[in-house]
């Protein structure tokens, strides 16, 4: 079976409506017919910094939440980032592979880093898509699930892989970027031509809010001043953004919807969507508490699940370890 892996980051209290449209949706599907490993990567959250007791806390409920989404742990490998020493090993040799010039043009970096003060970027951000690089080369991944924001760091995880293949010898798979056409990228609703994204919460739809409050940001969400509910990706992006929600909610078409609303107006759609979340996220909500609830088996769940992923990692690092001319030990 093909494999497959992704990750997310501990980096805030919930999971937005982005996260779960542009990636951990896919992860479900792909658990059926493929051997998947899925890792909550707080490595990669102390990029930037994190409260340690806030961080514990939320790797947890970030756990809790894959779970309560479909994660299956019998199936795939659920684990936390930093149980498995070998992505910190693996990151280091994957930085001494990259160019300087070559990290410097990853798009994201240079988004995140305007938003903070210069004295608060970390070197650890500029890095973070080498780690990245790391943690799907390791388990030899042919598939990597993913929201459009990640496709420049797949093809930087490529270029890696084709240079240490060639530079030794055969010795990782070339990952595929699974990016969902669509969903790919859910835009933040008070802000329609960036992203949603955990590092913004004004503009995003979180899994673990009060659903109630989740509808009204949903009714506040800019839109544009005609009254046509329509598609129109570049004009109308508020409700074009509203309705990719709203249809992949649903399982109706776009096409569906703009029939359904012609001649109605925004108000009474964007009161229907509110009662559309409200309806899917409150049964997830009673999951995660309840997994929240049951402190013993989540650690059970996730250190199985790093034993797991440990037996594959290892695997991978001693051969890259003999490659590069380590010496071997013990
Ligand atoms: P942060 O702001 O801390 O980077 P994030 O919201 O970008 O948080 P990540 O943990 O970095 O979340 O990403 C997890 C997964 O969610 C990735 O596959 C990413 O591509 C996807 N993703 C994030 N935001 C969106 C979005 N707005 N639309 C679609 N997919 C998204
Ligand atoms: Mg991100």
């Amino acid at each position: 079976r093909p494999r497959v892996l992704s990750g997310i980051q501990p980096t805030a209290d919930s999971f937005h409506l982005g996260n779960y449209l542009g990636a951990l949706r896919q992860w479900v599907a792909l658990q059926d017919d493929h051997d998947a490993f899925y890792c909550v990567v707080d490595l990669h959250a102390i990029t930037v910094e994190q409260n340690p007791a806030e961080l514990r806390q939320r790797t947890r409920v970030s756990v809790a939440q894959l779970l309560a989404l479909g994660i299956d742990p019998e199936r795939s490998t659920l684990f936390v980032q930093s149980h498995v020493p070998e992505h910190a090993q693996l990151g280091w040799v994957m930085q001494c592979l990259t160019g300087f010039g070559e990290a410097g043009r990853m798009t994201q970096f240079k988004d995140k880093s305007a938003r903070q003060a210069a004295e608060h970027v970390s070197v650890g951000l500029f890095t973070y898509p080498i780690l990245q690089a790391a943690d799907i080369l390791l388990y030899q991944a042919n598939r990597v699930p993913v929201g459009e924001d990640q496709r420049q760091h797949l093809e930087l995880t490529r270029d890696l892989a084709n240079r240490f293949n060639s530079r030794y010898s055969p010795t990782f798979t070339l990952p595929e970027a699974h990016i969902v056409k669509g969903t790919a990228k859910i835009y933040d609703l008070q802000d329609p031509a960036a992203k949603m994204s955990k590092s913004v919460p004004a503009g995003m739809i979180e899994l673990l809010a009060d659903p109630k409050a989740s509808a009204k940001k949903i009714r506040s969400a800019v839109t544009d001043t005609e009254r046509e509910i329509r598609f129109d990706a570049e004009h109308k992006a508020g409700i074009s953004n509203l309705l990719t929600i709203y249809s992949s909610l649903t399982g109706k078409t776009v096409a569906e919807l703009e029939t359904q609303y012609a001649g109605q107006g925004y108000g009474d759609f964007k009161k229907d969507l509110g009662e559309v979340v409200i309806e899917w996220v409150t049964p997830i909500q009673d999951k995660v508490k309840s997994y929240l609830d049951d402190k013993a088996e989540l650690d059970k769940i996730m250190q199985r699940g790093a034993e797991r992923a440990r037996h594959v990692a290892a695997r991978t690092l001693a051969k890259v370890y003999k490659k590069i001319g380590f010496l071997p030990h013990g």
